[in-house]
């Protein structure tokens, strides 16, 4: 008999969760404005909000924490995660971040000034935010194919060449430089190809511009690339991701998703001149040089997780893991993007929830009902994601209105999937029955979906 699958670790330490009843978490979710960001951990059993900070660090990473150095100027820690960067990255520069966010804040406080064009493809929230707030605009080119979740395409956070010229050509002088997220979180968790990224290399060095990696999810990208585009498939992933990041001047990096730490993020360059001018902010913003807003010990921490993340059988538990509950999905006939991405699992709300209308927040309506019926949190990504117009102030409604269920890396078992996967269905069976949603009562003029208000349509 063929040997079932199994995870290729034990665990070591274990954390109590909570479980409710129906009745406490309607109070609950009532208290919290029906705002998911606003319950108490304890309020949730299975948390899959986000995968982001959320992850077990294995006890390699737990003893390097004991090994920080937390000089202020010129740490052994520092030297350490270099050497990490420049080994799986190839990147000579770093800069230490507290995390993506800032990553970002510091990179292009260099890079954007008002007025100017980023294109890339589905901008993370953040990224949006942080190119809209300095009064430029993103332009998404994301192949078309990502906004059906029916198509099949095994790469569907790709860049779309001929939306990218196009783009380039029109707004030229207006970009400094294309901004490609690994993997496209916004899109579902879908990878870019090896195939792609040269193609947007070789725009990028007609037209002039740099090329920004945003990486948090590196290696789930790297990992879809060995498995789906055939050239690559006896490449290892380390020598996959060396070769995709070959094809970038910079990246920003939330070390909280791939560097399964809890906390962190850092720049990389190519470049010492970008380098440089980009320290200034560093400094400014995060931190001195050497640590930027990291103890020494979650550099450590870091080094170790990049070099976990990118180990195979790591990743096959890990991508397996999100393909079971994708799976689980399908079986009982629930929507979802397909081919299932690499960190969650994305419920394609409109399709689950024909009757409630848009204006009355879809997805949000789905996470909600999920959360009172089992105590599982996921998150809207959708129309409250998406914030408003900034010239026109109207909703923005996205091509795409999904609930996200995260799983966080090496935290739960298969058994807690399946209590998930069964909760869906019993929603999804009386779903002919849920025919409203929310309004907003309160909302923050930017990233609005972390503070928003809600209350139910009745
Ligand atoms: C999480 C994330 C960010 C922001 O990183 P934080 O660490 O949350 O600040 C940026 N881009 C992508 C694609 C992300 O997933």
């Amino acid at each position: 008999m063929e040997l079932p699958y199994a995870e290729p670790f034990r665990i070591k330490m274990v954390e109590h969760i909570y479980p409710s009843t129906r009745q406490q978490r309607e109070e609950w979710i009532r208290q919290a404005k029906y705002n998911l960001f606003n319950l108490r951990s304890q309020q949730v059993f299975v948390d899959l909000l986000t995968d982001s900070g959320t992850g077990a660090m294995s006890d390699h990473q737990w003893a390097e924490l004991m090994l920080g150095d937390e000089s202020y100027a010129g740490a052994s820690s520092y030297y350490k995660l270099k050497q990490a960067i420049k080994e799986i990255f190839g990147f000579e520069y770093f800069l230490p971040t507290h995390q993506g966010r800032a990553a970002e804040n510091v990179l292009f406080s260099v890079l954007v000034k008002e007025g100017d064009i980023v294109p890339g493809n589905s901008h993370f929230d953040t990224t949006k935010g942080h190119i809209e707030f300095r009064k430029a605009q993103a332009i998404d080119c994301t192949i078309d194919e990502a906004f059906d979740t029916d198509i099949e395409h095994p790469f569907k956070g790709n860049v779309d060449p001929n939306k990218l010229e196009d783009v380039l050509k029109k707004y030229n002088d207006k970009i400094r430089f294309i901004i490609v997220t690994l993997t496209n979180n916004t899109a579902g968790g879908q990878p870019v190809s090896l195939e792609n990224l040269r193609q947007v290399r070789q725009l990028a060095d007609k037209y002039g511009k740099l090329v920004v990696y945003d990486s948090a999810r590196f290696a789930e990208n790297a990992y879809f690339i060995k498995m789906r585009e055939a050239q690559y498939k006896d490449w290892s992933i380390r020598d996959i991701v060396k070769e995709m990041f070959s094809l970038a001047d910079a990246m920003t990096m939330s070390s909280k998703k791939d560097g399964i730490v809890n906390i962190g993020g850092f720049i990389g360059f190519r470049d010492r001149e970008l380098f440089r001018q980009a320290t200034v902010f560093n400094i400014m913003f995060e931190g001195f040089v050497t640590y930027g807003g990291m103890a020494g010990r979650d550099m450590n921490a870091l080094a170790r997780g990049l070099h976990e993340s990118t180990e195979l059988d790591y990743l096959q538990y890990r991508m397996r893991q999100v393909a079971y509950l994708g799976q689980q999905l399908v079986d009982y006939g629930i929507p979802v993007q397909k081919p299932f991405g690499g960190h969650a699992i994305f419920i394609d709300a409109r399709k689950f929830l024909p009757h409630v209308p848009k204006e009355e927040f879809q997805a949000q309506t789905l996470a909600l009902e999920l959360y009172k019926e089992a105590g599982v949190r996921g998150v809207e990504i959708g129309t409250l994601l998406a914030d408003r117009d900034p010239v026109t102030g109207e909703n923005r409604y996205p091509k795409l209105e999904f609930v996200r269920l995260a799983i966080p890396r090496r935290v739960y078992t298969d058994n807690h999937i399946d209590y998930v996967a069964t909760a869906l269905k019993n929603i999804f069976d009386r779903r002919h029955e849920i025919n409203h949603g929310y309004r907003i009562i309160y909302e923050a003029p930017i990233l609005r979906h972390f503070t928003v208000e809600l209350e139910p349509v009745e």
